[in-house]
């Protein structure tokens, strides 16, 4: 199979509906990442997301629909936060989880009986979905466990020759995965941190937990459980107060023939001008947004990546740092995907 990048022209969204409609996967571009889409009412199609990626069978997916897609017959009720919160951020990179009817594949939720449902805000994503006016299951459009797509080359570079069609909408400018956020309890609780921070969601809901997986408990977003969005590299792991430490390690790599570099926040790459490095930028924004590009960048460039803990921790940092740690295999508090 030829797999076609194509951007805004005549034809690409017949085709891309005509693809679907025939149970083929298509990727796609959104404001966080590439998404790997099917359709979510159809057993085959969704099954074929599973295969393509790799994904272990427990982790289930997220159900993307346009911005005047009539949820109500696919999600059994709604608190009232959630619909403020939907007014508030939506379209936009919340993932909101919903006491589920059944009405998509059983495949979607791995046997929850929860749905996660996302509206994206790309005008690429809007206008597919728009299109082909069905709920689309979409996780990110890597090869499990490697780095997440910011641009329709990192989908090619893991999926050319099997799957037909990439809709490129350009770089995604936020960068990381979608916040998740469990709208099934009394308070609305994140399970995965992301762009739309515990702040934003409490100045609206008025209050937002944090979930923390207990020991021994199954993991309320099974995701969580996996090693994610590594590099293709070794890596090591500094935090911010022990950049000496760092240094040695990559003198030592370089002395043993090694390829090492740094990816870290501006402010430390300035201090470590005289070796290889990748810069994160100063904002949680812009370290966001470039991520996994530099990521993929370094695992081609490197044969050893170093990364150095950013200082900065609050807002969106907390999906930052969460995504530096999985990325890097660090221990992180809570996990996900
Ligand atoms: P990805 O699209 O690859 O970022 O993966 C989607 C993630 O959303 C999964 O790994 C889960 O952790 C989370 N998710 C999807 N559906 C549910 C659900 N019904 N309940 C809780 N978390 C979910
Ligand atoms: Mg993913």
């Amino acid at each position: 199979m030829e797999t076609q990048i194509v951007s805004r022209s005549r034809g690409w969204l017949e085709r891309a509906k005509k693809y679907i409609e025939e149970g083929e996967v298509v990727a796609f571009h959104t404001e966080t990442v590439y998404g790997l889409g099917a359709n979510a009412l159809s057993d085959e199609a969704v099954l074929k997301i599973f295969e393509l990626k790799g994904r272990p069978a427990d982790n289930p997916l997220i159900v993307h629909v346009h911005r005047d897609y009539d949820i109500s017959p696919l999600i059994d009720g709604e608190p009232p936060y959630a619909a403020a919160l939907r007014r508030a951020f939506l379209p936009g990179p919340l993932t909101m989880v919903y006491p589920s009817t059944g009405k998509v594949s059983k495949y979607v939720s791995c046997g929850l009986d929860t749905l996660a449902i996302r509206v994206p805000s790309s005008p690429t994503a809007q206008e597919f979905l728009k299109c082909v006016d069905l709920p689309i299951a979409a996780p990110s459009a890597n090869l499990s466990k490697h780095v997440s797509p910011v641009t329709a080359r990192h989908v090619f570079d893991d999926f050319n020759g099997k799957i037909p069609l990439i809709l490129d909408g350009g770089a995604c400018s936020g960068g990381i995965e979608s916040t998740v956020l469990d709208c099934t309890g009394n308070i609305p609780q994140i399970l995965r941190q992301g762009l739309v921070t515990q702040e934003m969601i409490a100045s609206v809901a008025g209050d937002c937990g944090v979930y923390q997986p207990q020991r021994g408990e199954r993991p309320r977003s099974p995701g969580m459980a996996y090693k994610h969005y590594s590099p293709r590299c070794r890596t090591a792991f500094f935090r911010e107060n022990e950049l000496e430490a760092a240094v040695a390690c990559y003198e030592e790599a370089e002395r043993a023939g090694e390829t090492p570099c740094f990816l870290c926040e501006s402010e430390v790459c300035a201090a470590l001008s005289s070796f290889r490095t990748l810069d994160l930028g100063g904002t949680g924004e812009t370290m966001a947004r470039r991520l996994y590009d530099l990521l993929r960048k370094g695992e081609r460039a490197a044969t050893l990546l170093i990364g150095v803990e950013p200082r900065e921790k609050g807002g969106v940092m907390a999906g930052v740092l969460n995504r530096m740690h999985r990325a890097f295999g660090v221990e992180h508090g809570t996990e996900e995907t």
